[in-house]
């Protein structure tokens, strides 16, 4: 039995005039997601994306990789057949034969794309759902809140028959919503941070902060994997290194210890800032959560804002760990972030940090040391690793 994957696309429908452009980046997303697992023609067709194997191909692999592909709310595995009546059944029977042993209730609804198909949608849904009744007595036809729907599409080609659908990744296509910088840790949070921005269709560049020897290379490694993760929902990245130990040195040798957090925040944040002017970046994305801890109070927020021009986006500001967690988990980031591997903001750590630190006394702190020469070292320094 032949079978394609349908993937229904989302919010796209709302998109009007840019559409078709939101199609396209999903399709590529889509091609580019298949491509391991065999050959496949990619084809949109009114809001429905056809992924059609071309010979000999791996569609678990493949289902599952488009389970993960930003811009997909569902996604359906379906047997093909001819238009044919007589076929459809047969097809349904054969096909979904062990979900209506095991469910308790089924209906059948018909599309019928091809007006040309001499029955109506309603008559093929009473013809195939009544044949299955027959034949699985044990499963009874509920049209209103059934188990199991059994979907007949007839589109152009072929009929297509497919049991409840799966939910897709959701959220708009790769790249659609311009490109972002993301400050990611090696921590639980960040990780999360940056697949739900992506998921809204932002382009990534991901921005670690490495302060060798303070934290090794371990850690570094660690943020590495937890990108190469990423990356099989954003797509090819290239993370950027940042040397951060002079200017963490300089911190705690010359400023007020109770503001070296807010202080080093800051440096992290007018860092990521270049980054983002120098590749016409549209924010700032970090996984700060208000009152995870001293940096994070509104104060503190405020006084790491104002360090940068290009617009600081947290899109977990408001999330309880709890949530937090189970995304990271979801996304397969979790095991990761946990190994316990330090973070250049765990070194040098304030033994009482300010809670309320006022931006003019902060900026009257760290006035002390050279910032453009510190800034440039460190952007001078960076390392580029791609990720795909
Ligand atoms: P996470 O779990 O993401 O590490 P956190 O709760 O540990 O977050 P902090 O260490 O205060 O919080 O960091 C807050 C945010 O600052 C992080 O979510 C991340 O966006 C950014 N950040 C922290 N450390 C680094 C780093 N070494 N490199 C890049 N960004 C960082
Ligand atoms: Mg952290």
């Amino acid at each position: 039995m032949k079978e394609i994957i349908l993937l229904k696309q989302g919010e796209m429908i709302l998109k009007g005039l840019n559409r078709r452009s939101f199609e396209v980046r999903l399709e590529n997303g889509v091609k580019r997601a298949v491509k391991p697992y065999g050959e496949f023609t990619v084809r949109s067709v009114q809001s429905v994306i056809y992924v059609l194997p071309q010979g000999e191909c791996d569609i678990d692999g493949a289902f599952a990789a488009c389970e993960n592909v930003f811009g997909i709310v569902s996604l359906s595995r379906c047997a093909e057949c001819e238009k044919d009546i007589g076929a459809i059944y047969e097809t349904a029977k054969a096909y979904l034969g062990a979900e209506l042993t095991s469910a308790k209730s089924f209906k059948v609804e018909t599309k019928r794309a091809d007006k040309r198909f001499p029955m109506s949608s309603i008559a093929v849904s009473q013809e195939v759902g009544g044949n299955l009744n027959e034949d699985f007595p044990a499963c009874a036809v509920d049209v209103h809140n059934p188990q199991l729907t059994i979907t007949v599409e007839i589109r152009e080609d072929a009929a297509y028959i497919h049991g409840n659908p799966v939910r897709g990744a959701g959220g708009l296509p790769p790249g659609s919503a311009g490109r972002v910088v993301s400050l990611l840790s090696g921590g639980i949070d960040s990780p999360v941070s940056t697949y739900l921005t992506a998921r809204r269709g932002a382009a990534i560049i991901p921005v670690h902060f490495f302060s060798k020897p303070y934290t090794s290379e371990m850690a570094k490694q660690k943020v590495l994997d937890i990108a190469k993760i990423l990356a099989k929902y954003c797509g090819k990245m290239v993370v950027e290194v940042v040397p951060f130990t002079h200017i963490q040195e300089e911190i705690a040798k010359q400023c007020p210890e109770e503001y070296g957090t807010i202080i080093t925040r800051r440096f992290m944040m007018a860092i990521a800032d270049k980054i983002a002017l120098d590749n016409r970046c549209g924010a700032l994305i970090t996984g700060e959560n208000l009152g995870q801890v001293a940096s994070q109070t509104l104060a503190s927020l405020a006084c790491t804002d104002d360090a940068a021009e290009t617009l600081v986006l947290r899109p977990l500001i408001a999330m309880d760990k709890r949530e937090i967690t189970e995304w990271a988990v979801k996304i397969g980031t979790y095991d990761t972030s946990i190994l316990p591997f330090e973070d250049c903001c765990t070194v040098f750590t304030p033994r009482r940090p300010s809670t309320k630190p006022r931006l003019d006394k902060i900026k009257l702190a760290e006035s002390v040391l050279d910032w453009d020469a510190l800034i440039d070292e460190a952007i001078a320094g960076i390392e580029h690793i791609t990720i795909s």
